[in-house]
């Protein structure tokens, strides 16, 4: 039997069930309506979220079960206290004054009061020894303490209790969705890579999306006494969605497939440009390896992480359309309502990558490219202990479901951790000795940086040996200061990586900070050294003067354009070549004229294209006089006669429009 024909089957079963479970929510609404006839008050309480699918298989046994259990406890009430009773899909709530104030912590007036009202919340000793606290969250009034039901060490889905102690102690509701889970489970005997493949072919996968099949772990679903299943996760775009699959674990049968996207904005805390522009001091460094203290006071923005697919934050994982972190760290548990926190928060790279490629993608798509690496980046934020560098892997070399995609992994310190043993030494910058160390991710521009070879990638062009490097580069170094720019106050925009150099370069001279590279510079096709960073310089120069000239927005425009008409590998030219391409298309090649002699300042000859405008701007001494010129300026022989012909008459045309 193949994994889509067991797919069909069980959606012809779930649509059986569907209408069993319509007759049974019949007759639940009205023992529902019994129940409410008997409150006292007419509370009434949202529904905790639940996993959907699985409501849908069991919703029969999660619905019916505790209606009639009690309906004939709600006579058993304490004498001092003021209790009632709602069940709502499939959680019943209690509320009122359901306890005496108490002295002790949250937790423990929670456990205590449910161990004292086993009978009433239908628990047993078993159930409340294999609760899980998730949370405790202080509000103005009141603790919320969550608990996750497990079973056999597995975590039941929508198992969850939380009871809702007013700061007096005196609990004033309970929410229970505990599951009624009466079989015992053994070792998966499907391996959950198989698992994973059975997902894959039963969301269709027909556009595959960069993802590590980390986090698929077995869970307890409450259908039949509950049964044990994989719990998988499988973005896609198409059929667009993070689609959770769950597969029998003894089986390899599907139990449930849904799509639980539902995107979601948490408030953080980040630094958005680096913290050597961010104390205007070029000598700014750490000097505690990763520990916040009081020099970073005032650095970190507040922004608002988007797009955050709230069934994986539900279980710590931080996704979105844009970007996935790879991270073996827990973002957030259920229920979290921020991210603020500091550099040396495990989580503060992994939310770092996250925004700044999120922003960058969001970007992009402001111009209209809809198609420009629009998919997640998997990126393991701290993802190479005791090394501070960054790479980014093909996904094809990981064996990742979409060969095209780019796993992108950074370096932190690792020091203060149990990571590494204390006598491994911190890798330098190329070998040589520090005496400190940053956490890549740290550096905004890096992840941004990385991104930016991803973008030109997915564009289609994929290097070409020594020059294509150093185009990569130069674009990759301008597209990550580009995105930080509304964050510098203009400050350094030029220098790539200050925080990121300043322990492992020499600053070029006083008064400005150390940085891996310049885009202000007068390097030209003659000054190629071979090393593709350095030789970057080479694109990002000229790449840095169209934005000076264009503005932010028009020069991003502009580039992004370009770089879908590059050839799959090339040089300097070709780059130059396309951004003329692009002006053309884009702006009538107004900007010829300023675009030749920036590339002609590089020593560049690119082809012309059509249609460019190789005129100088109009002056208002006259047509001769700029005919004069143009054809007085050397490194304009390539223009072809239908180029000058074309260009004069739009010339003519803005002319008189004027
Ligand atoms: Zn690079």
């Amino acid at each position: 039997m193949t994994p889509f024909r067991t797919f069909c089957k069980s959606r012809q079963e779930i649509k059986d069930d569907e209408q069993e479970i319509k007759d049974d929510e019949q007759e639940i609404k009205d023992d529902e309506q019994e129940i409410k006839d008997d409150e006292s008050k007419n509370g009434r309480n949202k529904m905790r979220k639940t996993v959907v699918i699985a409501m849908i298989i069991g919703a029969a046994m999660l619905f019916a079960a505790p209606a009639g259990a009690f309906v004939a406890k709600t006579g058993d009430m304490a004498d001092k206290t003021n209790r009632n009773i709602s069940v709502d899909e499939g959680v019943l709530t209690l509320h009122g004054l359901l306890s005496e104030p108490q002295a002790g912590a949250p937790e423990e007036i929670a456990i205590r009061f449910m161990r004292e009202n086993l009978g009433i919340l239908n628990l047993d000793e078993t159930i409340l020894s294999g609760l899980r606290h998730l949370q405790t969250k202080e509000s103005l009034t009141a603790f919320h303490v969550r608990y996750q039901q497990t079973c056999g060490g597995y975590d039941v889905i929508g198992g969850q209790i939380s009871a809702h102690i007013r700061k007096d102690g005196v609990v004033q509701v309970v929410h229970n969705g505990i599951k009624s889970i009466v079989n015992t489970f053994e070792a998966p005997l499907v391996h959950k890579s198989a698992a994973f493949s059975i997902a894959k072919l039963a969301v269709g996968f027909a556009v595959p999306l960069g993802y590590v099949p980390q986090n698929i772990r077995p869970v307890v679903l409450p259908i039949d006494g509950g049964v044990l299943a994989w719990q998988t996760f499988v973005p896609a775009l198409e059929p667009l969605g993070a689609w959770t699959v769950y597969i029998d674990t003894k089986l390899g049968t599907i139990l449930g497939i849904g799509d639980m996207a539902s995107y979601m904005e948490i408030p953080a805390t980040l630094f958005r440009a680096n913290p050597v522009v961010l104390s205007k001091d070029p000598n700014f460094k750490d000097n505690q390896l990763g520990i916040n203290d009081e020099s970073f006071d005032g650095m970190y923005t507040d922004v608002l992480v988007k797009n955050l697919d709230d069934t994986l934050v539900a279980i710590g994982m931080l996704s979105g359309p844009h970007a996935f972190i790879i991270d073996n760290i827990e973002f957030a548990v259920d229920g979290v309502t921020d991210f603020v926190c500091t550099r040396e928060d495990p989580r503060f790279e992994g939310l770092m990558c996250y925004f700044g490629i999120d922003e960058s993608q969001l970007y992009i798509q402001s111009f209209g490219f809809t198609d420009l690496f629009n998919k997640p980046m998997s990126i393991a934020a701290r993802g190479l202990p005791g090394v501070q560098n960054a790479m980014c892997v093909h996904g094809g070399v990981l064996g990742l479901p979409d060969p095209f995609t780019e796993v992108l992994i950074l370096g932190w310190h690792a020091l203060a951790s149990t990571m590494l043993p204390a006598e491994v030494p911190v890798a330098g910058w190329g070998g040589d000795e520090t005496d400190g160390f940053i956490d890549t991710a740290e550096d905004p521009i890096v992840v941004l940086h990385e991104y930016g070879h991803a973008i030109l990638g997915d564009a289609g062009f994929t290097s070409g040996g020594a020059e294509g490097g150093a185009v990569h580069e130069g674009f990759a170094d301008w597209w990550g200061s580009i995105c930080l720019a509304p964050y510098s106050d203009g400050l350094w925009d030029n220098y790539i990586g200050e925080w990121f150099s300043s322990y492992i370069k020499k600053s070029e001279a006083e008064g400005v900070p150390p940085a891996l590279r310049n885009m202000v510079g007068n390097k030209t096709y003659d000054d190629m050294e071979g090393e593709v960073h350095v030789d970057g310089e080479i694109w990002s120069s000229p790449l840095w003067d169209i934005w000076m000239e264009l503005g932010r927005e028009n020069a991003s425009r502009l580039v992004l354009e370009s770089i879908h008409f590059l050839p799959a590998s090339g040089g300097f030219e070709d780059a130059a070549f396309a951004v003329l391409q692009a002006d053309v298309n884009l702006n009538n090649g107004e900007n010829g004229y300023f675009l030749l002699k920036t590339f002609e300042a590089r020593l560049f000859e690119p082809a012309i294209p059509e249609g460019l405008n190789t005129l100088p701007p109009v002056v208002d001494s006259g047509a001769s006089a700029q005919e004069t010129e143009t054809k007085g300026t050397p490194g304009f022989e390539a223009v072809s006669l239908i180029g000058v012909l074309f260009a004069g008459l739009v010339a003519l045309v803005r002319r008189r429009q004027k």
